[in-house]
C-alpha cells in the first residue's frame, strides 16, 4: 500500500481542530496548516478523543461522547531483548493454561520463531493490568531493570549473562497512541461511536471493527468499509 501513498502522507502534523460546521470540513494542524475536504475519514486512537486533543465543531455529539466513557485503551508495551545465547524457550506465560490458550496478557515470546533470523531475541508482550506494573514505572530504565530481574528470577541469572541490547516500546507512553487497544464493556458503544457524522466525519481505526476489534487487520478492515461508505453517501 504505502508506495503507492507515500508521498502524499505528512508526517509530524497532529490534527488540532476539525470544523464540520460548513459545506466543506475544515481541518486544522498544530503547525496551523489548513486543509479542506468534502468528508474526511478520522483514523486516530480512541485517546485522542476522549481527551479531547482534536477540537471539533460543532462539537461531537452527546451520544458519541457518552460512548467515548464506556471504552478503555488499557497500558500496552512490549520489550524486545537480544542475546548472544538462546536459553528460553519458545514460550512463556504467567495465565493459568486456559486463559493463556484464549487471551494471554502477559508473555515472554521467542521473536525470531519462524522467522529467517539466527538471532536470539526475547519479546515481552503486556496489556492492561500486566502491562500497568512496567508502564507505571518511571523510566525505560527502570522498566527494563524489572524485566531483566523478571527473566533473571526465571532462568537463574543467564539474561544478565547473555545480555546484548534492547529496544522498549511503551505504547502508553506514546503521546499519540497512549494504551494499547480498546476494551468495550458495552459494545453498544462501539455501534454509536462508529457512526459518521452529518455524513462528512467518518471514523475508522481498531476500535470500530465489531469483528476483528484490537487488531491491525480490523483497523485496516474498516478504513475500506468506511471509505466505501463515503464514496457511496
Ligand atoms: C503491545 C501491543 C501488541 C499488539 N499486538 C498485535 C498483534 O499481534 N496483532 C495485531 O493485529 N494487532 C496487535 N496490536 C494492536 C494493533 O497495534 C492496533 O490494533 C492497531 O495498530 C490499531 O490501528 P489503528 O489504525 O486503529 O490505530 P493506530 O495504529 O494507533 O494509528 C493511529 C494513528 O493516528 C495518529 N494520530 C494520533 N493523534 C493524531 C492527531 N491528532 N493527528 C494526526 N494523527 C494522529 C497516531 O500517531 C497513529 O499513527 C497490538 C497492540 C499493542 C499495544
Amino acid at each position: 500500500m504505502i508506495p503507492n501513498i507515500q508521498d502524499r502522507i505528512v508526517y509530524n502534523s497532529p490534527v488540532i481542530e476539525i470544523d464540520y460546521s460548513g459545506e466543506q470540513v475544515i481541518v486544522k494542524t498544530s503547525g496551523n496548516k489548513i486543509y479542506e475536504a468534502d468528508k474526511i475519514l478520522v483514523t486516530v486512537p480512541l485517546t485522542i478523543l476522549q481527551n479531547s486533543f482534536i477540537n471539533f465543531t460543532p462539537s461531537l455529539p452527546d451520544e458519541k461522547l457518552d460512548a467515548l466513557t464506556l471504552v478503555e485503551m488499557p497500558d500496552g508495551l512490549k520489550v524486545f531483548i537480544e542475546f548472544s545465547e538462546r536459553f528460553y524457550p519458545d514460550i512463556v506465560m504467567f495465565d493459568d493454561l486456559l486463559q493463556a490458550s484464549i487471551n494471554s496478557n502477559h508473555t515472554y515470546y521467542n521473536a525470531a520463531f519462524g522467522k529467517d533470523s539466527k538471532r536470539n531475541v526475547l519479546a515481552l508482550f503486556a496489556v492492561v493490568q500486566p502491562a500497568t506494573r512496567y508502564t507505571s514505572l518511571q523510566t525505560e530504565e527502570a522498566i527494563f531493570n524489572k524485566v531483566m530481574g523478571e527473566l533473571d528470577a526465571i532462568f537463574d541469572g543467564k539474561a544478565s549473562q547473555y545480555y546484548v541490547k534492547h529496544i522498549i516500546q511503551n505504547w502508553s507512553q506514546e503521546p499519540f497512541i497512549q494504551g494499547s487497544y480498546s476494551h468495550y464493556d458495552d459494545y453498544d458503544a462501539l455501534d454509536i461511536l462508529a457512526q459518521p457524522i452529518d455524513n462528512k466525519v467518518f471514523f475508522a481505526g481498531e476500535a470500530y471493527s465489531s469483528e476483528s476489534q484490537a487488531t491491525v487487520h480490523g483497523a485496516a478492515e474498516t478504513a475500506y468499509q468506511m471509505i466505501e461508505r463515503m464514496l457511496k453517501a
